[in-house]
Protein backbone atom coordinates (compact mmCIF):
# COMPACT_ATOMS: atom_id res chain seq x y z
CA UNK A 1 0.00 0.00 0.00
CA UNK A 2 1.86 3.41 -0.91
CA UNK A 3 0.03 6.54 0.78
CA UNK A 4 1.40 9.90 -0.11
CA UNK A 5 0.79 12.78 2.16
CA UNK A 6 1.20 16.52 0.77
CA UNK A 7 1.60 18.39 3.46
CA UNK A 8 4.61 18.15 6.49
CA UNK A 9 2.80 19.98 9.09
CA UNK A 10 1.71 19.00 12.57
CA UNK A 11 -1.17 17.30 10.01
CA UNK A 12 0.74 15.45 7.77
CA UNK A 13 3.57 13.89 9.88
CA UNK A 14 0.71 12.76 12.51
CA UNK A 15 -0.84 11.58 9.12
CA UNK A 16 2.00 9.37 8.61
CA UNK A 17 3.32 8.26 11.88
CA UNK A 18 -0.58 6.70 12.51
CA UNK A 19 -0.18 5.09 9.31
CA UNK A 20 2.83 3.71 9.41
CA UNK A 21 1.79 2.13 13.18
CA UNK A 22 -0.58 0.76 12.05
CA UNK A 23 0.59 -1.09 8.73
CA UNK A 24 4.21 -1.23 8.92
CA UNK A 25 4.43 -2.78 5.52
CA UNK A 26 2.68 0.54 3.62
CA UNK A 27 5.08 2.75 1.98
CA UNK A 28 4.65 6.25 3.15
CA UNK A 29 5.97 9.26 1.06
CA UNK A 30 5.31 13.24 2.42
CA UNK A 31 5.64 15.77 -0.11
CA UNK A 32 5.98 19.70 0.87
CA UNK A 33 7.02 22.52 -0.84
CA UNK A 34 9.21 23.92 1.79
CA UNK A 35 12.75 23.30 1.88
CA UNK A 36 13.18 23.60 5.60
CA UNK A 37 13.18 20.57 8.22
CA UNK A 38 10.39 20.63 10.21
CA UNK A 39 9.84 23.65 12.70
CA UNK A 40 7.63 24.67 15.71
CA UNK A 41 4.83 27.02 14.63
CA UNK A 42 3.94 27.79 18.26
CA UNK A 43 6.74 29.98 19.71
CA UNK A 44 8.11 30.90 16.23
CA UNK A 45 8.10 34.57 17.29
CA UNK A 46 11.56 33.32 18.53
CA UNK A 47 13.02 33.87 15.34
CA UNK A 48 12.02 37.46 15.17
CA UNK A 49 14.49 37.94 17.72
CA UNK A 50 17.15 34.97 16.65
CA UNK A 51 16.79 34.46 12.54
CA UNK A 52 19.53 31.75 12.53
CA UNK A 53 18.37 29.65 15.36
CA UNK A 54 17.30 26.00 14.92
CA UNK A 55 15.90 25.40 18.38
CA UNK A 56 12.49 25.39 16.94
CA UNK A 57 13.26 22.25 14.52
CA UNK A 58 10.94 19.76 15.79
CA UNK A 59 13.96 16.96 15.98
CA UNK A 60 11.52 13.83 15.82
CA UNK A 61 10.32 15.39 12.47
CA UNK A 62 13.53 15.61 10.83
CA UNK A 63 13.98 13.93 7.53
CA UNK A 64 16.43 11.57 9.06
CA UNK A 65 14.03 10.57 12.29
CA UNK A 66 11.32 10.05 9.61
CA UNK A 67 12.95 8.05 7.63
CA UNK A 68 14.33 5.82 9.95
CA UNK A 69 10.59 5.39 10.94
CA UNK A 70 10.29 4.50 7.04
CA UNK A 71 8.91 7.42 6.24
CA UNK A 72 10.34 9.30 3.27
CA UNK A 73 9.91 13.25 3.10
CA UNK A 74 10.43 14.74 -0.37
CA UNK A 75 11.10 18.35 0.14
CA UNK A 76 11.41 21.15 -2.34
CA UNK A 77 8.39 19.41 -4.20
CA UNK A 78 5.31 21.10 -5.05
CA UNK A 79 2.33 19.29 -6.24
CA UNK A 80 0.99 21.25 -9.30
CA UNK A 81 -1.67 18.81 -10.40
CA UNK A 82 -2.53 15.47 -10.92
CA UNK A 83 -5.05 12.85 -12.35
CA UNK A 84 -7.06 11.33 -9.19
CA UNK A 85 -8.50 8.26 -11.71
CA UNK A 86 -4.98 7.35 -12.16
CA UNK A 87 -4.05 7.75 -8.56
CA UNK A 88 -1.11 10.00 -10.31
CA UNK A 89 0.34 13.55 -9.20
CA UNK A 90 2.04 15.83 -11.27
CA UNK A 91 5.12 17.38 -9.14
CA UNK A 92 7.59 20.29 -9.94
CA UNK A 93 10.82 20.32 -8.22
CA UNK A 94 12.90 23.81 -7.15
CA UNK A 95 14.77 23.54 -10.00
CA UNK A 96 11.58 23.68 -12.15
CA UNK A 97 11.87 19.69 -12.91
CA UNK A 98 8.23 18.12 -13.47
CA UNK A 99 8.10 14.38 -12.57
CA UNK A 100 4.63 12.30 -11.59
CA UNK A 101 4.31 10.27 -8.07
CA UNK A 102 1.67 7.30 -8.20
CA UNK A 103 0.06 6.58 -4.84
CA UNK A 104 -2.99 4.17 -3.71
CA UNK A 105 -4.11 6.76 -1.12
CA UNK A 106 -3.77 10.16 -0.72
CA UNK A 107 -3.56 12.65 2.34
CA UNK A 108 -4.16 16.36 1.54
CA UNK A 109 -2.97 18.56 4.31
CA UNK A 110 -2.16 21.60 2.76
CA UNK A 111 -2.75 23.75 5.56
CA UNK A 112 -4.03 27.36 5.33
CA UNK A 113 -2.76 30.93 3.45
CA UNK A 114 -2.68 33.76 5.31
CA UNK A 115 -5.92 36.06 5.04
CA UNK A 116 -5.20 39.34 3.97
CA UNK A 117 -7.33 42.57 4.36
CA UNK A 118 -7.62 44.65 1.47
CA UNK A 119 -6.35 47.92 1.62
CA UNK A 120 -4.55 50.27 -0.80
CA UNK A 121 -0.61 49.46 -0.04
CA UNK A 122 -0.85 46.27 1.24
CA UNK A 123 1.75 44.83 -1.12
CA UNK A 124 4.43 47.49 -0.39
CA UNK A 125 7.36 45.62 0.88
CA UNK A 126 7.81 46.32 4.21
CA UNK A 127 4.01 44.33 4.86
CA UNK A 128 4.53 40.51 5.85
CA UNK A 129 2.34 37.72 7.10
CA UNK A 130 3.79 35.08 9.27
CA UNK A 131 3.47 31.45 7.55
CA UNK A 132 6.25 29.74 7.87
CA UNK A 133 9.94 29.26 9.85
CA UNK A 134 11.73 30.96 6.46
CA UNK A 135 9.58 34.36 6.24
CA UNK A 136 9.86 34.78 10.36
CA UNK A 137 13.59 34.69 9.48
CA UNK A 138 13.47 36.86 7.04
CA UNK A 139 11.10 39.98 9.13
CA UNK A 140 13.72 39.05 11.93
CA UNK A 141 16.49 40.27 9.54
CA UNK A 142 14.54 43.19 8.77
CA UNK A 143 13.76 44.58 12.24
CA UNK A 144 17.56 44.91 12.66
CA UNK A 145 17.18 48.41 11.46
CA UNK A 146 13.57 49.05 12.04
CA UNK A 147 12.49 51.02 15.97
CA UNK A 148 8.71 50.79 15.31
CA UNK A 149 6.57 47.75 14.51
CA UNK A 150 2.71 47.41 13.82
CA UNK A 151 0.93 44.30 14.19
CA UNK A 152 -2.34 44.24 12.68
CA UNK A 153 -4.49 41.65 14.74
CA UNK A 154 -4.96 40.22 18.29
CA UNK A 155 -5.25 36.63 18.16
CA UNK A 156 -2.88 34.29 19.93
CA UNK A 157 -0.30 34.95 17.03
CA UNK A 158 -0.52 39.04 17.41
CA UNK A 159 -0.29 39.10 20.60
CA UNK A 160 2.68 36.61 21.13
CA UNK A 161 4.39 38.90 18.05
CA UNK A 162 3.60 41.80 20.22
CA UNK A 163 5.13 40.39 23.27
CA UNK A 164 8.38 39.49 21.60
CA UNK A 165 8.67 42.87 19.70
CA UNK A 166 8.28 44.70 22.82
CA UNK A 167 10.93 42.69 24.41
CA UNK A 168 13.29 43.31 21.82
CA UNK A 169 12.68 46.56 22.94
CA UNK A 170 11.01 47.96 19.72
CA UNK A 171 7.93 50.50 19.53
CA UNK A 172 5.50 48.12 18.97
CA UNK A 173 1.40 49.57 17.89
CA UNK A 174 -0.96 46.72 18.38
CA UNK A 175 -3.87 47.19 16.23
CA UNK A 176 -7.59 45.74 17.28
CA UNK A 177 -10.35 46.06 14.78
CA UNK A 178 -12.89 44.82 17.31
CA UNK A 179 -11.37 43.28 20.61
CA UNK A 180 -8.69 40.74 22.09
CA UNK A 181 -8.94 37.16 20.69
CA UNK A 182 -12.77 37.68 19.96
CA UNK A 183 -13.33 34.35 18.80
CA UNK A 184 -11.90 32.15 21.22
CA UNK A 185 -12.56 34.73 24.44
CA UNK A 186 -16.05 36.13 26.33
CA UNK A 187 -16.09 39.87 26.06
CA UNK A 188 -15.26 40.29 29.85
CA UNK A 189 -12.19 37.77 29.48
CA UNK A 190 -10.87 39.75 26.21
CA UNK A 191 -11.21 42.88 29.12
CA UNK A 192 -9.31 40.90 31.47
CA UNK A 193 -6.95 40.07 29.21
CA UNK A 194 -6.63 43.62 27.85
CA UNK A 195 -5.00 44.30 31.37
CA UNK A 196 -2.32 42.06 31.28
CA UNK A 197 -0.73 43.74 28.38
CA UNK A 198 2.24 46.26 29.28
CA UNK A 199 1.80 49.13 28.89
CA UNK A 200 4.72 50.09 26.54
CA UNK A 201 2.88 48.14 23.79
CA UNK A 202 0.60 50.78 22.12
CA UNK A 203 -3.16 49.72 21.28
CA UNK A 204 -5.41 51.07 19.16
CA UNK A 205 -8.62 49.80 19.21
CA UNK A 206 -11.89 49.48 17.53
CA UNK A 207 -10.77 50.24 13.79
CA UNK A 208 -8.98 48.64 11.14
CA UNK A 209 -6.61 50.20 9.13
CA UNK A 210 -6.97 51.86 5.97
CA UNK A 211 -4.20 51.94 3.98
CA UNK A 212 -0.25 51.18 4.23
CA UNK A 213 1.39 54.29 2.89
CA UNK A 214 4.60 54.21 1.07
CA UNK A 215 6.03 54.32 -2.48
CA UNK A 216 8.52 51.76 -2.89
CA UNK A 217 8.18 50.60 1.02
CA UNK A 218 5.85 51.05 3.50
CA UNK A 219 6.75 53.91 6.07
CA UNK A 220 3.15 54.77 7.60
CA UNK A 221 -0.35 52.89 8.52
CA UNK A 222 -3.39 54.23 8.74
CA UNK A 223 -5.90 53.46 11.64
CA UNK A 224 -8.71 55.40 12.61
CA UNK A 225 -8.34 58.44 11.58
CA UNK A 226 -4.21 58.76 12.67
CA UNK A 227 -1.12 58.14 10.63
CA UNK A 228 1.75 55.67 12.34
CA UNK A 229 4.94 55.53 10.91
CA UNK A 230 6.56 52.02 10.27
CA UNK A 231 8.72 50.60 8.16
CA UNK A 232 7.28 47.25 9.34
CA UNK A 233 3.72 46.05 9.30
CA UNK A 234 2.53 42.82 10.17
CA UNK A 235 -0.27 40.56 9.66
CA UNK A 236 -1.60 39.05 11.71
CA UNK A 237 -4.86 38.69 10.71
CA UNK A 238 -5.87 34.71 10.76
CA UNK A 239 -5.42 31.95 7.59
CA UNK A 240 -8.21 30.79 5.41
CA UNK A 241 -7.74 26.61 3.99
CA UNK A 242 -5.20 25.85 1.15
CA UNK A 243 -8.09 24.24 -0.91
CA UNK A 244 -6.64 25.23 -3.97
CA UNK A 245 -5.02 21.91 -4.78
CA UNK A 246 -8.33 20.18 -3.59
CA UNK A 247 -11.06 22.28 -6.06
CA UNK A 248 -8.47 21.75 -8.82
CA UNK A 249 -9.08 17.95 -8.45
CA UNK A 250 -12.96 18.13 -8.49
CA UNK A 251 -12.69 17.62 -4.38
CA UNK A 252 -16.19 19.18 -2.81
CA UNK A 253 -15.27 22.07 -0.49
CA UNK A 254 -17.65 23.76 1.99
CA UNK A 255 -19.02 26.50 2.02
CA UNK A 256 -16.76 27.97 4.68
CA UNK A 257 -13.91 27.39 1.83
CA UNK A 258 -12.71 24.62 3.71
CA UNK A 259 -12.53 20.86 1.90
CA UNK A 260 -15.49 18.68 2.95
CA UNK A 261 -14.67 15.74 5.52
CA UNK A 262 -16.93 13.44 7.19
CA UNK A 263 -15.47 12.06 10.69
CA UNK A 264 -12.70 9.34 8.93
CA UNK A 265 -11.50 12.50 7.45
CA UNK A 266 -12.36 11.11 4.20
CA UNK A 267 -13.57 13.80 1.19
CA UNK A 268 -16.11 13.44 -1.36
CA UNK A 269 -13.21 11.10 -3.79
CA UNK A 270 -12.71 7.66 -2.97
CA UNK A 271 -9.55 6.97 -0.81
CA UNK A 272 -8.33 10.48 -0.91
CA UNK A 273 -9.01 11.79 2.67
CA UNK A 274 -7.55 15.43 3.99
CA UNK A 275 -6.54 17.40 7.21
CA UNK A 276 -5.50 20.46 9.51
CA UNK A 277 -6.39 23.83 8.42
CA UNK A 278 -6.85 22.85 4.76
CA UNK A 279 -10.48 21.32 6.39
CA UNK A 280 -13.97 21.96 7.12
CA UNK A 281 -13.94 19.96 10.85
CA UNK A 282 -17.30 18.81 11.56
CA UNK A 283 -18.79 20.40 14.98
CA UNK A 284 -19.37 17.31 17.14
CA UNK A 285 -22.28 18.96 19.14
CA UNK A 286 -24.60 19.99 16.07
CA UNK A 287 -22.71 18.31 13.04
CA UNK A 288 -22.14 21.40 11.42
CA UNK A 289 -18.85 22.46 9.69
CA UNK A 290 -16.80 24.96 11.48
CA UNK A 291 -13.30 25.92 10.82
CA UNK A 292 -10.25 24.83 13.54
CA UNK A 293 -7.25 26.32 12.10
CA UNK A 294 -4.86 25.14 14.89
CA UNK A 295 -1.74 22.58 15.40
CA UNK A 296 -3.29 20.45 18.12
CA UNK A 297 -6.32 19.45 15.98
CA UNK A 298 -4.54 18.70 12.80
CA UNK A 299 -2.46 16.46 14.56
CA UNK A 300 -5.70 14.75 16.00
CA UNK A 301 -6.98 14.57 12.39
CA UNK A 302 -4.32 13.35 11.11
CA UNK A 303 -3.89 10.27 12.79
CA UNK A 304 -7.43 9.93 12.06
CA UNK A 305 -6.69 10.07 8.31
CA UNK A 306 -3.57 7.82 9.04
CA UNK A 307 -5.81 5.43 10.25
CA UNK A 308 -8.24 5.22 8.03
CA UNK A 309 -6.11 5.36 5.28
CA UNK A 310 -4.98 1.92 6.01
CA UNK A 311 -7.88 0.43 5.93
CA UNK A 312 -9.02 0.41 9.41
CA UNK A 313 -12.56 1.53 10.76
CA UNK A 314 -11.69 3.33 14.33
CA UNK A 315 -13.57 6.64 14.58
CA UNK A 316 -11.58 9.14 17.43
CA UNK A 317 -14.54 10.88 19.06
CA UNK A 318 -11.49 13.99 19.91
CA UNK A 319 -10.78 15.24 16.98
CA UNK A 320 -13.14 18.45 16.77
CA UNK A 321 -12.68 19.29 20.28
CA UNK A 322 -10.54 23.14 20.20
CA UNK A 323 -7.75 23.30 22.49
CA UNK A 324 -5.22 25.79 22.48
CA UNK A 325 -2.98 26.98 25.23
CA UNK A 326 -0.38 29.53 25.21
CA UNK A 327 2.18 32.11 27.80
CA UNK A 328 1.54 35.94 26.83
CA UNK A 329 2.38 38.65 28.98
CA UNK A 330 3.08 36.39 32.26
CA UNK A 331 -0.68 34.92 31.56
CA UNK A 332 -1.52 31.31 31.07
CA UNK A 333 -4.22 31.79 28.42
CA UNK A 334 -6.12 28.23 27.66
CA UNK A 335 -9.16 28.17 25.47
CA UNK A 336 -11.14 24.80 25.27
CA UNK A 337 -13.87 23.94 23.13
CA UNK A 338 -16.55 26.22 22.39
CA UNK A 339 -16.51 30.27 23.30
CA UNK A 340 -20.22 31.94 23.29
CA UNK A 341 -19.16 33.25 19.29
CA UNK A 342 -17.79 30.16 18.29
CA UNK A 343 -20.94 28.74 19.47
CA UNK A 344 -23.37 31.18 18.05
CA UNK A 345 -21.92 30.32 14.69
CA UNK A 346 -22.65 26.60 14.84
CA UNK A 347 -26.69 28.03 16.11
CA UNK A 348 -25.94 26.66 20.12
CA UNK A 349 -27.54 28.86 22.56
CA UNK A 350 -25.14 29.29 25.41
CA UNK A 351 -24.93 31.08 29.33
CA UNK A 352 -21.17 31.91 30.93
CA UNK A 353 -20.54 31.64 34.03
CA UNK A 354 -17.18 33.44 35.60
CA UNK A 355 -14.75 31.99 38.69
CA UNK A 356 -12.37 34.33 39.89
CA UNK A 357 -9.38 33.23 42.17
CA UNK A 358 -7.26 36.90 42.93
CA UNK A 359 -4.75 34.76 44.25
CA UNK A 360 -3.71 33.15 41.11
CA UNK A 361 -4.72 36.29 39.14
CA UNK A 362 -7.66 33.52 37.39
CA UNK A 363 -10.81 34.19 35.48
CA UNK A 364 -12.09 31.26 34.28
CA UNK A 365 -15.21 31.48 32.07
CA UNK A 366 -17.18 28.19 31.38
CA UNK A 367 -19.67 28.44 28.75
CA UNK A 368 -22.70 25.58 29.19
CA UNK A 369 -25.13 24.89 26.20
CA UNK A 370 -28.95 24.91 26.99
CA UNK A 371 -29.13 21.18 29.18
CA UNK A 372 -26.40 22.81 30.79
CA UNK A 373 -23.64 20.85 29.59
CA UNK A 374 -19.99 22.77 29.84
CA UNK A 375 -18.94 22.85 26.03
CA UNK A 376 -16.20 25.07 26.16
CA UNK A 377 -13.96 27.15 28.99
CA UNK A 378 -11.01 29.40 28.89
CA UNK A 379 -8.78 30.35 31.36
CA UNK A 380 -6.57 33.40 32.23
CA UNK A 381 -4.47 32.77 35.07
CA UNK A 382 -0.60 33.97 36.50
CA UNK A 383 0.18 30.09 36.96
CA UNK A 384 -1.87 26.91 36.90
CA UNK A 385 -3.85 27.98 34.06
CA UNK A 386 -3.27 24.43 32.10
CA UNK A 387 -4.08 22.39 35.39
CA UNK A 388 -7.55 24.24 35.13
CA UNK A 389 -7.60 24.02 31.36
CA UNK A 390 -7.10 20.39 31.92
CA UNK A 391 -10.38 20.08 34.34
CA UNK A 392 -12.59 21.87 32.00
CA UNK A 393 -11.08 19.47 28.98
CA UNK A 394 -12.17 16.86 31.00
CA UNK A 395 -15.68 17.83 31.72
CA UNK A 396 -15.97 19.08 28.40
CA UNK A 397 -14.66 15.53 26.68
CA UNK A 398 -17.14 13.69 28.77
CA UNK A 399 -20.55 16.48 27.87
CA UNK A 400 -20.90 16.53 32.16
CA UNK A 401 -22.89 19.75 33.63
CA UNK A 402 -21.55 21.60 36.11
CA UNK A 403 -24.06 20.31 38.63
CA UNK A 404 -22.61 16.68 38.20
CA UNK A 405 -18.91 17.44 38.31
CA UNK A 406 -18.55 21.27 39.30
CA UNK A 407 -15.38 23.37 38.75
CA UNK A 408 -12.63 24.05 41.30
CA UNK A 409 -14.13 26.60 42.89
CA UNK A 410 -10.89 29.67 43.73
CA UNK A 411 -8.64 29.16 47.08
CA UNK A 412 -10.16 32.35 49.10
CA UNK A 413 -14.07 30.32 48.39
CA UNK A 414 -12.70 27.19 49.36
CA UNK A 415 -11.23 28.84 52.63
CA UNK A 416 -14.56 30.92 53.07
CA UNK A 417 -16.82 27.77 52.46
CA UNK A 418 -14.70 25.57 55.38
CA UNK A 419 -14.94 28.71 57.74
CA UNK A 420 -18.35 29.28 56.71
CA UNK A 421 -18.46 25.20 57.61
CA UNK A 422 -16.85 25.79 60.70
CA UNK A 423 -18.66 29.06 62.23
CA UNK A 424 -21.38 29.34 59.93
CA UNK A 425 -22.13 31.83 57.75
CA UNK A 426 -20.15 34.85 57.11
CA UNK A 427 -21.90 36.96 54.72
C1 LIG B 1 3.17 31.98 13.84
C2 LIG B 1 2.22 30.86 14.15
C3 LIG B 1 2.00 30.46 15.46
C4 LIG B 1 1.11 29.43 15.73
N1 LIG B 1 0.93 29.04 17.04
C5 LIG B 1 0.10 28.00 17.32
C6 LIG B 1 -0.07 27.55 18.65
O1 LIG B 1 0.49 28.10 19.59
N2 LIG B 1 -0.88 26.48 18.87
C7 LIG B 1 -1.52 25.84 17.84
O2 LIG B 1 -2.23 24.84 18.08
N3 LIG B 1 -1.39 26.26 16.58
C8 LIG B 1 -0.60 27.32 16.29
N4 LIG B 1 -0.47 27.75 15.00
C9 LIG B 1 -1.27 27.12 13.95
C10 LIG B 1 -0.65 25.83 13.51
O3 LIG B 1 0.71 26.02 13.21
C11 LIG B 1 -1.40 25.31 12.29
O4 LIG B 1 -2.75 25.11 12.66
C12 LIG B 1 -0.83 23.99 11.83
O5 LIG B 1 0.51 24.13 11.41
C13 LIG B 1 -1.67 23.43 10.68
O6 LIG B 1 -1.12 22.22 10.33
P1 LIG B 1 -1.36 21.59 8.91
O7 LIG B 1 -0.73 20.26 8.96
O8 LIG B 1 -2.78 21.71 8.53
O9 LIG B 1 -0.60 22.54 7.85
P2 LIG B 1 0.74 23.38 7.86
O10 LIG B 1 1.50 23.20 9.12
O11 LIG B 1 0.35 24.75 7.46
O12 LIG B 1 1.54 22.71 6.69
C14 LIG B 1 1.11 22.75 5.36
C15 LIG B 1 2.07 21.97 4.52
O13 LIG B 1 1.54 21.81 3.22
C16 LIG B 1 2.58 21.97 2.27
N5 LIG B 1 1.97 22.29 0.98
C17 LIG B 1 0.92 23.11 0.74
N6 LIG B 1 0.58 23.07 -0.57
C18 LIG B 1 1.45 22.22 -1.16
C19 LIG B 1 1.62 21.75 -2.48
N7 LIG B 1 0.83 22.15 -3.49
N8 LIG B 1 2.62 20.88 -2.73
C20 LIG B 1 3.45 20.46 -1.74
N9 LIG B 1 3.32 20.87 -0.46
C21 LIG B 1 2.33 21.72 -0.17
C22 LIG B 1 3.46 23.03 2.88
O14 LIG B 1 4.75 22.99 2.34
C23 LIG B 1 3.44 22.58 4.36
O15 LIG B 1 4.41 21.58 4.55
C24 LIG B 1 0.41 28.79 14.69
C25 LIG B 1 0.63 29.19 13.36
C26 LIG B 1 1.51 30.22 13.09
C27 LIG B 1 1.72 30.63 11.65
Amino acid sequence: MRITIVGYGPGGVAAATAAKTFDSSAEIVIITEETLPAHKKPGATMALEHPETRELEIRDWSYESLKKGGIEVKSGMKVVGGDLDKKSLEIVSADGKSSTHQYDRLIIATGGVPSVPEMPGIDLPGVYTIQSMAETSVIGKALDTADTTVIVGAGFSGLETAERLHKMGKEVHLIIRSRLMRKQLEEAMSEDLLSRIPRGIKLHLGSAPTSVVGSKHVTAIEVGGKTIDTSIVLLMTGVRPNASLAEQFGIKVGTLGGITINNMTETSKDGVYAVGDCVEMIDSLTGKPRLMPIGSTAARAGRQAGVAAVGREKVYEDTSVMLQYDRIFDTDIVCIGHSSTSAKDVGLETEVQYLEDPNEAMKVALVTDKEGRLIGGQVLSARMGARVGYEILNRVEAGSTLKERPMLQGRHEQILSLLERTFGPMK
